[in-house]
């Protein structure tokens, strides 16, 4: 089969088997933009090559030599050959762009005695022998894997010697020079010389091309980008053209547009007389294009149409890399333009106002990705010089603040104006204050849906977390990284998009919600049929998410109420009762905090449902540690406390020991503690209830929905709705009934709840899957273990496609889903169904939601426009 393709029998489709720049060197070689003509040697011929132990076959051999042949013709020259040679580059080029991950080499066919013929040829000594000492450079690092550094030196030496700065003022002699030292070097460092035959270099060098995939950055970059390592890459071999001729000749690259703002003008740079990537290399400061303007008025001119001629072609902006030979024109590669998230918005509104676009594609383009660019605060790059450490970036967003180590130094510091960084080894639900004191938060432990990140990213709070190279230390207030120690108090800067720590208050630049991204959104709120509510716990998240346009909220955590400190040491009272009497007393103060708390959120949601989860954690996480307690009591028992005090915390640690659980997570939780509790339920319905009430008399429209958790019975559902129904019918009575149409509801996050869908739906208005409990459940991970001690390797090995707590494991845990939706519907056709965990806001969960038919997704309000266009794209 054939292996190798020439530029005028390829297409833009072929990218599969061409790669990107092979695919798009066909598609322009066809629509007759000038391309020195080449061929390409397909992403198969790489997977044969590694299959057989990274060899290239006798037939592909063949095939690239007849391939070579035609090339010959067409140019009327001949690879090796003294009087008229050939040359080509052999360039890199993978299916999904790696920008500079991969290897290319010039001037390939020069070799001691083609470079005569060339310097005659072009009456030019001084420029054939700069291509063949450029020619050697290349090989000997690509090829025979010679670190650059020696090269560099030997040329930094030379120019010198010569006295002169610039490689263009260097002279034939000095090149000549320079290529006798290259040689000894690549002896001596090789083993072995510089290959003069040139179907050897040529050989050689598509083999070294083919290994390039495989190199250490490749592999990260692939990673990092999740590209698959099967794609393999192509090997373009193209004759070459000289930038670097003379004073009318130049490369550069240009943009269709620019890339940093979007702005519809030509943007890009050039060197006169330079070749390949001295542009980009630094070596000299190239020229602004606007410059080529008034140097070279013709070339610039058929560049401008060219880019406006691509622009039409691919309907998107482009890069371009030309170089000028002879003050003629020729383009060596485009691609769609990298662009960040600001310029991608404003090419994409400005290319539908141009007509060349429709709306569903522009939304469809959108990487929702790089949003989080734009919904978040971010660093003034340039300022930062002192990085610390590298974490997790587990929440997007800036956030300058003074370091501190525990949670009630920093609710304090805070009420006297500081701003403040919350360092924590990990943080558990009663540190809550000082997160919700801080800026920003950094631990040392813990993954991308430890505690401390699933709720910084709720609060859309800056969050680094797993920082491993960090030692936090709260008991010394202060950390050390290495021999470094950094105190309370000293600045820091945390960036939760890259999760570096730095030292210092770096200057911060605001998020934006442009003009753009609004357009943008309202043409995704066109085209989406899957509906967009928020995770918010209080009044202030709820009109964020409102704000960010918001349908409702699809999770209201109750007990997040319950952690602030004025409201703690009651929870706790109602907790540690000793009989019904008096836990009904502290739940009694409580009920008026949960019910303005609701009236909040009511008000902010006017009209749109929202759904309010009843207390599903542990009791224990809200009463202190149990070894902290107990190393407590034994410092009261050895160093003497008085007798109360001993008595007091004796007390406290026997009822944290009863409801200590082995498995916590399995255990006393969810609607298990409402059936045994049922006071603490009828409590915060009735809270519920009045301050729906409440509302109603004031004129707000209140759409109440009541959802129980950790399900896996229908018997509990009945006993709970009961309840619900009860209380509703009290506090509401028969008029005001009418005026609030709740609904009562269950999470599914238990497995069983999920395969026994058709019996729990005989109680449910609606299903909100809880994929967090449920993806735990399913897998029998351990959320808070797994992520930081097995998971990263089952990822690492390719076990797992993905980290099943961020990307919805549609193949397992969505078929649940897809079972309990389908099940639950033909039971009852009115129900409504959605998903409120971490995956709500993930765009490929998000793309499984829609193609299951859910009605809604829930996510943490900063997320909402990413959700949103998601959805938009989902229906594309
Ligand atoms: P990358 O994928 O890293 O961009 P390329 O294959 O595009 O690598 O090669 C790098 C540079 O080498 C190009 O931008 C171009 O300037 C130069 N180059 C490649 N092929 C040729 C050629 N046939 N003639 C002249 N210059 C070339
Ligand atoms: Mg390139
Ligand atoms: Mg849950």
């Amino acid at each position: 089969n054939k292996q190798v393709i020439p530029f005028h029998e390829g297409n833009a489709s072929m990218k599969a088997l061409l790669g990107g720049k092979g695919a798009n060197l066909a598609e322009m070689t066809r629509a007759q933009l000038p391309v020195p003509p080449g061929f390409t040697i397909t992403t198969e011929a790489c997977l044969a090559f590694f299959k057989v132990g990274n060899r290239l076959s006798e037939e592909l051999l063949e095939q690239i030599a007849s391939a070579l042949g035609q090339l010959e013709k067409q140019k009327g020259q001949k690879f090796g050959e003294e009087n008229n040679p050939l040359l080509v580059s052999v360039r890199s080029g993978s299916v999904t762009s790696m920008p500079g991950m991969m290897d290319t080499i010039l001037n390939l066919g020069l070799n001691d005695v083609t470079v005569q013929g060339l310097a005659k040829l072009t009456n030019n000594e001084r420029f054939a022998y700069d291509c063949y000492r450029r020619l050697m450079q290349m090989f000997g690092n690509v090829v025979l894997g010679i670190e650059s550094i020696h090269f560099e030196h030997l040329l930094h030496r030379l120019k010198e010697k010569e006295g002169v700065e610039q490689d263009q003022e260097v002279t034939a002699d000095g090149w000549k020079q320079l290529i006798v030292d290259y040689k000894r070097c690549i002896q001596a460092k090789a083993g072995r010389d510089f290959p003069q035959h040139v179907y050897e270099q040529l050989r050689m060098a598509v083999e070294a091309v083919f290994k390039s995939w495989n190199n250490p950055r490749a592999r990260i970059y692939r990673k990092i980008n999740r590209i698959p390592d099967e794609q393999g890459t192509a090997v373009n071999v193209q004759s070459m053209v000289f930038g670097n001729r003379g004073d009318n000749c130049g490369t550069g690259v240009v943009f269709t547009r620019n890339p940093s703002t979007g702005k519809n003008e030509f943007f890009g740079e050039y060197l006169i007389n330079a070749q390949g990537e001295d542009v980009v290399a630094g070596v000299r400061t190239p020229l602004a294009i606007a410059e080529l303007k008034s140097a070279m008025p013709e070339i610039y001119d058929q560049l401008y149409q060219v880019s406006k001629q691509l622009e039409k072609h691919y309907h998107d902006m482009q890069d371009i890399e030309f170089t000028v030979e002879d003050n003629k024109l020729y383009i060596l590669q485009i691609r769609g333009g990298k662009r960040n998230a600001q310029a991608a918005l404003k090419i994409a509104v400005d290319l539908v106002q141009e007509g060349f676009l429709s709306k569903q594609e522009a939304v469809g383009r959108i990487e929702v990705s790089h949003l989080e660019q734009l919904l978040h605060r971010g660093i003034e790059e340039n300022a930062v010089k002192d990085v610390l450490a590298t974490g997790l970036p587990a929440s997007p967003g800036a956030a300058v603040g003074q370091l501190v180590f525990n949670a009630d130094t920093a609710a304090e510091w805070s009420r006297t104006g500081k701003v403040i960084i919350l360092a924590r080894p990990e943080t558990t639900p009663e540190d809550i204050h000082g997160v919700i004191a801080s800026e920003g938060i950094l631990t040392s432990r813990g993954g991308m849906t430890s505690h401390a990140a699933v709720v910084a990213r709720g609060m859309g709070k800056p969050c680094v977390c797993g920082c491993e190279d960090i030692r936090i230390i709260p008991d010394e207030k202060r950390m050390l990284v290495g021999n470094r120690v950094i105190e309370e108090g000293e600045w820091i800067t945390l960036d939760g998009a890259s999760g570096r720590v730095i030292i210092g208050a770096m200057p911060l630049q605001e998020a934006r919600m442009t003009e753009e991204l609004l357009t943008v959104l309202k043409w995704a709120d066109e085209i989406r049929t899957l509906k967009v509510r928020a995770n918010a716990d209080n009044p202030h998240d709820a009109s964020i998410a409102r704000q960010m346009g918001a349908e409702g909220i699809g999770l209201c955590r109750t007990e997040h109420m319950f952690f602030s400190p004025n409201r703690l040491p009651v929870v706790q009272r109602m907790i540690l009762a000793d009989d019904t009497r008096e836990r009904k007393e502290a739940l009694g103060q409580l009920l008026p905090m949960q019910q303005s708390d609701f009236e909040g959120m009511f008000e902010v949601m006017d009209g749109l449902p929202v759904t309010i989860r009843l207390l599903d954690p542990p009791l224990h996480e809200f009463l202190p540690n149990l070894e902290e307690l107990q190393r407590k009591y034994d410092r009261l028992t050895y160093e003497g406390g008085s007798d109360l005090e001993k008595a007091e915390v004796a007390q406290l640690l026997r009822k944290v020991q009863t409801l200590h659980e082995t498995n916590p997570m399995l255990g006393w939780r969810g609607c298990r503690l409402g059936i045994v509790y049922p006071e603490i339920y009828d409590m915060q319905i009735e809270a519920i209830f009045r301050a729906a009430s409440r509302c109603i008399d004031r004129g707000f429209r209140v759409v109440p929905e009541i959802m129980i958790p950790l399900v896996g019975h229908a018997n509990e559902l009945k006993l709970l709705r009961e309840l619900v129904d009860f209380v509703a019918d009290q506090v509401l009575g028969k008029d005001k009934l009418h005026d609030c149409p709740y609904k009562v509801g269950t999470m599914i996050e238990v497995p069983r709840a999920a395969l026994t869908a058709r019996q729990i739906a005989a109680y449910a208005d609606f299903f909100s899957f809880g994929t967090n409990d449920l993806t735990q459940m399913t897998f029998g991970y351990s959320r808070d273990d797994a992520e930081g001690k097995f998971l990263s390797h089952y990822i690492d090995q390719k076990l797992l496609p993905h980290n099943p707590f961020q990307v919805l494991d549609a193949e397992g845990v969505g078929q649940l889903i897809d079972l309990a939706v389908h099940a639950g519907k033909r039971v009852k056709p009115s129900l409504k169904t959605g998903i409120c965990g971490e995956h709500g806001g993930d765009k490929e969960s998000i793309f499984f939601c829609h193609q299951t038919g859910l009605d809604y997704v829930s996510c943490s309000p900063y997320r909402i426009p990413l959700a949103r266009i998601a959805a938009a794209q989902a229906f594309i």
